[in-house]
This record gives structure tokens, C-alpha cells and sequence, in this order.
């Protein structure tokens, strides 16, 4: 079989033909055909050529014989704010073959965006970055932690704060609404705030208000919010985080499936652990952490108030099904990080407390009144887990964020999640073809966030690309050790920008802030 070469006009004005020539690799492309062999130029960052270019001469030159070559990886659902300062080349993101993120997810977002794209792109970014407008971060700013519906006056507030984001650049609106404010909204605020990002194409990006008993509902308000305010609806970190519920993501999938076949594009996110994290607070009332940190404090040190505080926690534990909290590990904790790493029930232990129920919510109460901690929750089960992942709406999606290397006891996701799909559910189990997977790394989460020219290996598309051996790549991160990078991706180029080579992080910054342009 023989390629058209197609190359663009001009060559003659420059030394070499391509700035980057890719010769020998199996390339896949992002939209799930199966692999090609072909070479790829590159030239001022883009694609410039497919085919046969062994006659072409290049700035560099790379032989990616007896690999793959694919699309940088889009990771849809990050959380890098106030890491990404530290580490703005982004290092476990590029070890794992991502190069672009969207952050400002499940709520949470920098406010306003302009002066931190700005500060970011001064720093020198190693990948892509764009920004979701959080509906928590709106909310904060103009209500505090208050625990009631918005006034018409507070939601045309908000709205603007969301269409100035939508201005700035931001991509969409996201909800976090099992956190605190965000919990106190209702339905019609979420619309009313999505509608200021619909008027500028943007997506609306869901972490639901329930993701175990009441999922079903749950699904049915984030696709009211697309239906109404005439968005897309992508559902974060799908999944079923119940006991007593495991099994049931036929059920949730199924209502996906009946939207989808309806008209709405509703599709979904998911990070390939049983595992979740968040923070400690989602195991108490929501009432008991209105109204800021003084407050919060107040109903703690109330006897009275703690008992009621207690007695809910014990029948969200139970409905949840878990008869203690030997699921849940400190995973970040700055006044003691003694309990990084251990169980609540552990750390109740080293206090030499009973072993029981009502002490293990003390010590939980305890922590969180100390500042509370970052969370790692066993809640999920492998199964539901394989069959979202199988799902063809879903996309591959860390929900992670930048790590600095060491701190903490973090959820591997940060480090490992592509390469985790890769080397055990493509690989090992054979759940999805290789193919597959790198389509819901790329063409599926670009073509949610209209990423116009990105996650394909396509003429003219940016040049992201990464480059590996599929019978090596493998996710170190564990829970007990995360802080190990993946091991495997033997190049990253971010807009044409070598950004790891031979497996190592190098010193060039390719990244930039992709702000959303208007439709
Ligand atoms: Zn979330």
C-alpha cells in the first residue's frame, strides 16, 4: 500500500522539510481504526505531513520502530490548582502521555481565570491547560457557605461571574454539588448559571449530587441542566459508590444510553480505580459545615450538636454499607502526617480509643475540626468499574491533580491512571482493544470539550503526540506508594515541543493555556 505524501507548501524556504519526522511507527490515530504504519512530519508545532517521508529531511529525527505512535492524551477531569504554580511542567501528567488537562472541575475553580492563565503562561507550562468556570467558586464569592436557595439578585450575580470566566477563556461550567455550597443550590440556580456558559458553546461538566442511592435522580437532573440550557452534559467520574448498591452501573448506564438515544449528548468520565478521593467532609452533614469555619467549629464544640452531627454520620455509614471506617485512609493531613496513610479506624487505634462506631466518628470529628483531610475511599467495585470502562461514552479521566513528588499519601491516579488502562485492562484482561482505549484518551474527551484541533493525529491538528511500547507501559503509583511515575512513554511532544525523551522529563516548556474560542 502506498501513503499520499502530503506536504505543505513552502518547504523550499526552510533548511530541513519538517522541524520532527516520526519514521516507522504503528500510528494510531484517536478515532479507534485500527493501527497504520506510517511517518508523521511536524512543522511550527502542527502536523504537517502523513505517509511515507523517508525521503524528507528534519530537524530531528525519530524512529519509532516497534512502537506506537498516538494523540497527546486529554485528561478532561483534573483538579491542578495551587499545585500546578509549584509544578508547572506538570510531571506525572507528561510521564503518563497526558498533554492537555481541564481543570476547574466538580465545582472548584480559580476566580477570576484571566490573571491565572496569564500568571501560568508566564511560569512556562509543559502541558495544555484549560479551565472549567466551578459553580462552588461562584457560589463562595457571592454567598459565602450559606446554607439557602439564591436570591434572583445573587443568581444575576453569579451568572456574570460565570460569563466573565466564559469570557476569559473558560470551556464550561462545572457543579460539584455534594460540596459545600454547591449542595445548597437547586436545580434551577444550576441552570440559570449554565445558561451564562451555554451563550459562549460551553460544556457542562457534572459531579453529581448523589453517586449511590440516588443516581438515577441524580443523572436526571445534570441532563436537565444540558436539556435546558442547551449544552453538553459530561458526567464526572462515573460511578457506583454504594455497598449495597454494587453491580447496579447497568441501571445508570442504561439511563445514559436512553438520553443518549433521545438526543442529549450526555457522556461520562471515569478514573480506572475502585478507589476514590475527597475530602473528609462528605462523611458529615452538609448542614454542619455551613456558613465557614468559625460556625463549623461552633456546632463541633457543642455537645448537643456533635450527638446530632454523630447520629447522622452513622446512618450515612450505614446506608452506604460500611459498618466502620476502616474504609477510608488519610491520604493528605498537614497538622499530623503521621496519619497520611493509615485508616480512620487506625489512627482511632493509636489513640488507644475503643474500637467502636461512636469513637471512630470522635476521631473524625476530630480531624475535621483540626482543618479536615484529604480522603482515599474503598467504595467501588471492579465490576462496575469494567463495565463503564467498556462503555464506548466513556472517557479515560484522572480526576487527579499535579503532584509535587513525596507529599503525602495521594490517590495513584495523579501518576497512573492512562497507563493503568493501558497495561491492565487492554493488556492483561483484554477489556478493551488498544485502540479503543486511546480513543477515550483523545477523540472522545476533544470532541466533548471542542478541542477543534486536538486528539487525533490528523493535517493541521496540534502536534501532541506520544510515543510507546505497549507490551511495557506500566502504572507504578500504588496506594500504599503513589509517588512513582509511569513507566513507558518513551516520547511526549506538547505543540511539536519534546517534552519527555527517552522516558525523561526534559527542560523545554510546549504547554499553553487553551482557551475556549467563541462558536
Ligand atoms: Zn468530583
Amino acid at each position: 500500500m502506498k501513503w499520499i505524501i502530503l506536504v505543505l507548501a513552502a518547504l523550499h524556504a526552510f533548511a530541513a522539510d519538517f522541524d520532527i519526522v516520526i519514521r516507522n511507527g504503528r500510528l494510531i490515530d484517536g478515532a479507534g481504526n485500527p493501527w497504520f504504519r506510517a511517518d508523521i512530519g511536524i512543522r511550527a508545532g502542527r502536523i504537517a505531513a502523513i505517509g511515507a517521508l523517508s525521503n524528507h529531511t528534519a530537524g530531528l529525527v525519530i524512529d519509532a520502530r516497534g512502537r506506537v505512535v498516538a494523540p497527546g492524551f486529554i485528561d478532561v477531569h483534573t483538579h491542578i490548582e495551587g499545585a500546578v504554580e509549584k509544578v508547572p511542567r506538570g510531571d506525572n501528567y507528561l510521564l503518563d502521555g497526558v498533554t492537555t488537562v481541564v481543570t476547574g472541575n466538580c465545582g472548584g475553580s480559580e476566580l477570576p481565570l484571566g490573571p491565572w492563565f496569564e500568571k501560568l503562561e508566564k511560569a512556562g507550562l509543559g502541558l495544555n491547560i484549560a479551565s472549567l468556570a466551578g459553580h462552588n467558586s461562584v457560589r463562595r464569592k457571592v454567598m459565602g457557605a450559606a446554607n439557602r436557595l439564591a436570591t434572583p439578585e445573587e443568581i444575576s450575580r453569579m451568572r456574570e461571574l460565570v460569563g466573565n470566566a466564559m469570557r476569559e477563556g473558560a470551556v464550561g461550567f462545572s457543579t460539584g454539588l455534594i460540596y459545600i455550597p454547591g449542595t445548597y443550590s437547586n436545580t434551577d440556580e444550576v441552570v440559570a448559571l449554565a445558561k451564562a456558559a451555554s451563550a459562549h458553546g460551553g460544556v457542562y461538566a457534572s459531579h453529581m449530587r448523589d453517586e449511590g442511592e440516588k443516581v438515577l435522580d441524580a443523572i436526571e437532573e445534570a441532563v436537565r441542566v444540558g436539556k435546558e440550557a442547551g449544552m453538553r452534559v459530561q458526567l464526572s467520574h462515573f460511578k457506583i459508590d454504594n455497598r449495597r448498591l454494587w453491580g447496579s452501573s447497568d441501571r445508570s448506564l442504561a439511563l445514559v444510553e436512553k438520553h443518549r438515544s433521545e438526543g442529549v449528548d450526555v457522556v461520562v468520565d471515569q478514573y480506572p480505580y475502585d478507589r476514590s478521593s475527597t475530602g473528609l467532609g462528605i462523611t458529615l452533614p452538609s448542614w454542619a459545615l455551613a456558613d465557614g469555619s468559625d460556625a463549623v467549629k461552633e456546632r463541633l464544640n457543642n455537645p448537643e450538636t456533635r450527638l446530632r452531627i454523630a447520629a447522622e454520620m452513622e446512618a450515612k455509614l450505614r446506608q452506604l454499607g460500611h459498618p466502620d471506617y476502616s474504609y477510608a485512609t488519610v491520604a493528605t493531613f498537614r497538622p499530623d502526617r503521621s496519619y497520611e496513610g493509615k485508616t480512620i479506624s487506625e489512627i482511632n487505634a493509636l489513640k488507644g480509643r475503643p474500637k467502636t462506631l461512636a469513637a471512630e466518628i470522635e476521631t473524625v470529628l476530630d480531624i475535621q475540626l483540626a482543618g479536615g483531610a484529604q480522603m482515599v475511599y474503598h467504595s467501588m467495585s471492579e465490576a462496575d468499574l469494567e463495565r463503564i470502562l467498556r462503555h464506548p461514552a466513556t472517557a479515560v479521566a484522572s480526576d487527579g491533580g499535579i503532584r509535587e513528588f513525596g507529599l503525602g499519601v495521594p490517590h495513584p491516579r495523579s501518576y497512573g491512571t492512562n497507563a493503568r488502562v493501558l497495561a491492565e485492562y487492554v493488556r492483561k484482561k483484554r477489556l478493551l482493544t488498544l485502540e479503543d482505549a486511546i480513543r477515550k484518551m483523545t477523540s472522545l474527551p476533544a470532541r466533548t470539550f471542542a478541542f477543534q484541533d486536538r486528539g487525533l493525529l490528523r493535517l493541521g491538528f496540534a502536534a501532541d503526540v506520544v510515543i510507546f511500547d505497549p507490551e511495557r507501559v506500566e502504572d507504578k503509583a500504588t496506594f500504599q506508594e503513589p509517588h512513582q511515575y509511569t513507566e513507558g512513554f518513551d516520547l511526549v511532544l506538547v505543540n511539536g515541543v519534546v517534552m519527555v525523551e527517552d522516558g525523561k522529563l526534559t527542560e523545554a516548556r510546549g504547554g499553553r493555556i487553551l482557551r475556549k474560542l467563541p462558536e
